[in-house]
Order: C-alpha cells, then structure tokens, then sequence
C-alpha cells in the first residue's frame, strides 16, 4: 500500500488524542507537496465548544510550520469517520486539491478514499471576495 507510512502517522497521533469526555480518538495526518507528514489529535475542553478536532490540528500545525501545499490527509478513529463540517471547510480553504484517506482503526488495512473537493464541493473561499 503506498500510503503506508501516511496510515501509520494518522494511527500513531490518534494515540496522543485529549478526548477524556467523548473517547471518540482521532489521528490526522497531512501529506505535503514535499513529501513531508505533518500529524495531529483532537483535543476536547470541559467547555465543550473549545475542542478541536485532528484534522484542524494537523492542517494549523503544518501551516504555521510554513506547509501551504498539501496532497493527501488521513484521518484514523474507530468506525473510520468522515470530517465534520468546520474541518471540510478548513480543508476546502487549505488544501482543496487534497486526497482523503479515512481509516477506521479497527480495520486499517481497508481504507475509504475520497477527496477535499467530494466531501465539500462548491465550497466558499477566499475568491468569492470581491477584489479590493
Ligand atoms: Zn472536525
């Protein structure tokens, strides 16, 4: 399987999941132009709206690490879940040519794949403004 390594990053970070109040752990990792895998965890607050999920933790690591192209995301959580609406906007902003890979931990050896663009199409971005 080509993406290996990629699937084992987004299973090895689900591990550093910070989800004492749902459980529900979740890994990401992003593939970049380069070559280079950038990963991350949920992390939950008591105050529930303060959390964030894997995907938006990865993609703000690896943008504020200077990362601005990227190919592929994986995301790893029991059942294989899809991102939610805030991360598939991110996603549509930051890395709108990206592949997605969704691994349910369970059975990682049998991946889903879709992309950016399927799980968001139509998305709003920075060119709906108007020019200044
Ligand atoms: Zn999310």
């Amino acid at each position: 399987m080509p993406y290996t390594k990629l699937i084992q990053a987004a299973l090895d970070a689900r591990e550093q999941s910070v989800a004492p109040y749902s459980r529900f752990n979740v890994g990401a990792a992003l593939l970049t132009a380069g070559k280079e895998i950038i990963s991350g965890a949920n992390v939950e607050s008591a105050s529930y709206g303060l959390s964030c999920c894997a995907e938006r933790v990865a993609l703000f690591k690896a943008l504020t690490d200077g990362h601005h192209n990227f190919t592929t995301i994986t995301i790893a959580s029991s059942g294989g879940a899809a991102p939610c609406g805030a991360c598939r906007q991110l996603l549509a902003e930051y890395a709108p040519e990206a592949g997605v890979i969704l691994i349910n931990s369970e059975s990682p050896d049998t991946p889903e794949t879709t992309t950016v663009n399927e799980l968001l199409p139509n998305s709003f971005t920075g060119e709906d403004f108007p020019e200044p």
